[in-house]
């Protein structure tokens, strides 16, 4: 064998070893941050008020799934000051405890969010939700972009998360429209979800199906689980 192709299947060898250094390193909360913050994880049942204002904003008669399918979380994560906070999400019954776990380990990992309200704060609209970097769960609402077909977010089996920082793109269109700034997806930003990100991993190892990969679109915010037909 001549040298030429020993040194080809050397790099070849080696190649895969160095991808990881050579990908964007995610920008994390420093966990000394953390002081004598005590972190919640929580799943329980949705408050009364809360159920009353989803009835005004997010549940209407004719969605897929009754608000008993849906459970409050509670879950503390970094925010873009790199402070500790907790925030809600709303969530099928079914993917809470996946919600909990991902949530739990994006926290010791020093994942960044910058905001977790429940969307009925935003009336339940996704546009406002969006630009404010909200992330979100449960919305009876249609697919973006779809009129007239529920998102798997109207099940309570879709989240999304900092909606600004990951904007969803198809063509020239960008949502929400602030996102605009955040389209290298090879840099690395507070809270950004890029293919090698510690998100995507607790995702997908769960049965999660992250709208990054899509080809027609990619909605970078967007992790989904559907319920098997
Ligand atoms: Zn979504």
């Amino acid at each position: 064998m001549n040298r030429i192709p020993v040194v080809l299947l050397l790099l070849a060898c080696t190649a895969p070893a160095l991808w990881p250094q050579m990908n964007p390193t995610e920008i994390l909360a420093p966990s000394s941050a953390r002081g004598d913050f005590h972190p919640v994880f929580r799943i329980q049942d949705i408050p009364p008020f809360v159920i009353a204002k989803m009835n005004l904003t997010t549940w209407h008669a004719g969605c897929p799934v009754p608000v008993s399918d849906l459970r409050l979380l509670v879950l503390s994560y970094w925010n873009y000051d790199g402070k500790p906070d907790t925030g809600m999400l709303i969530a099928n019954k079914a993917v809470a405890k996946d919600l909990r776990t991902i949530f739990h380990k994006l926290f010791r990992h020093g994942f960044m969010i910058e905001r977790m309200e429940l969307i009925e704060n935003y009336n339940g609209n996704d546009e406002r939700s969006m630009e404010a970097n909200n992330t979100s769960a449960f919305n009876c609402r249609d697919i973006t972009l779809h009129p007239g077909k529920f998102s798997n977010h109207s099940w309570g089996r879709a989240v999304d998360v900092n909606t600004l920082t990951n904007p969803y793109t198809k063509g020239n269109i960008v949502l929400p429209p602030g996102g605009r700034a955040y389209l290298d997806r090879a840099r690395a930003y507070k809270g950004g979800i890029l293919a090698d990100s510690y998100a995507v991993k607790l995702f997908t190892k769960r049965g999660w199906t992250w709208g990054g990969t899509w080809t027609d679109r990619q909605d970078y915010q967007h992790f989904e689980k559907p319920k098997r037909q």
